[in-house]
């Protein structure tokens, strides 16, 4: 939709030439959210697109994802074949139940910031320990791990004037084996519940529970444990903080997310029972 408060758009082609933030502004990734409703308080757009990040860049470290990068540019990337936990690219990518113009314009960084419960590359960058790079307007830099910057339901640690300028995914992330679930209550609706689980080659296993819940809850075991106990630590460490809205109630959401998690730990090698 047009956004008939806008008075202007800055289209800076490097950091140092970034306008000043001002209270009206906004970031402009890909738009499909910001273009979707009225947004009365904005009345200037800073379009990220220009600064011409590289989307993704492969190194020794792990993987770095420019914030601009689009959902569909990260589906097509090729990842060495020691990096086992990719085909959780794809899989989170398809969990966005969106429209080819969405796939094709969306970002990483606008889903990360958009912080929706079922924001799926919220779901991919928190179990595969992701971090943000993120940078202040006064020209400085912090890191975040992304499972710790949603903090609720479009709610996040980013401050005003703050740009997510990457996520990094470490190397030793990628080479852990991985099972994925998720499930939405229509065929193209939003995910209901999304759980990962890894194991690293050490045998440590680790559970990300996103979209049941209004942030993600991540949980990190020495080694793997009876499904019961797994389930039970999920439950109490929950503690009935379950997403509620049109794609799913509470009670729904937390017996997929425990039989999920069943489901997972018998992949990876636990025992279900
Ligand atoms: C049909 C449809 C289906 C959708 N399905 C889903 C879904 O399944 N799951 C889901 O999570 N969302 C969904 N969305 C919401 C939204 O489209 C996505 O979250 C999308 O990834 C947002 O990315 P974007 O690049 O378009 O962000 P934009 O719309 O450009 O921006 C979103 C917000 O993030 C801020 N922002 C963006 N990038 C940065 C950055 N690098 N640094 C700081 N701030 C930034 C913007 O200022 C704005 O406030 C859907 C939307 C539509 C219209």
């Amino acid at each position: 939709m047009d956004l008939n408060t806008i008075t202007a758009v800055e289209r800076p082609t490097s950091r140092a030439a970034l306008p000043a933030w001002r209270d009206g502004d906004a970031f402009l990734a890909g738009g499909t959210w910001l273009f979707s409703e009225p947004q009365d308080k904005l009345t200037r757009l800073i379009d990220l697109a220009t600064l011409g990040w590289t989307p993704l860049r492969a190194t020794d470290a792990g993987l770095e994802i420019a914030a601009t990068c689009t959902i569909a540019q990260l589906d097509g990337f090729a990842a060495p074949p020691s990096w086992t936990a990719a085909p959780l690219i794809g899989q989170c990518c398809r969990a966005f139940l969106a429209s080819f113009k969405i796939w094709n314009v969306a970002t990483v960084g606008g889903n990360i910031v958009m912080s929706l419960p079922a924001g799926p590359m919220i779901s991919l960058a928190s179990a595969l320990d992701g971090e943000l790079e993120i940078w202040a307007p006064d020209g400085g830099e912090r890191r975040m791990r992304v499972a710790d910057f949603v903090t609720g339901d479009h709610r996040n640690a980013l401050k005003a004037g703050e740009i997510v300028r990457a996520i990094h995914l470490p190397q030793a992330a990628l080479m852990r084996r991985t099972a994925f679930r998720q499930i939405s209550l229509q065929t193209h609706g939003r995910s209901g519940a999304l759980v990962i689980g890894t194991r690293d080659q050490g045998g440590g296993f680790a559970l990300t529970v996103t979209a049941g819940t209004p942030k993600p809850y991540q949980f990190r075991f020495a080694a793997l444990l009876s499904a019961d106990e797994l389930t039970a630590h999920i439950d109490s460490t929950i503690n009935g903080d379950w997403f509620d809205d049109i794609h799913g109630l509470p009670a729904w959401r937390r017996a997929m997310t425990l039989h999920f998690a069943r489901e997972i730990l018998a992949e990876l090698g636990g025992d279900a029972r």
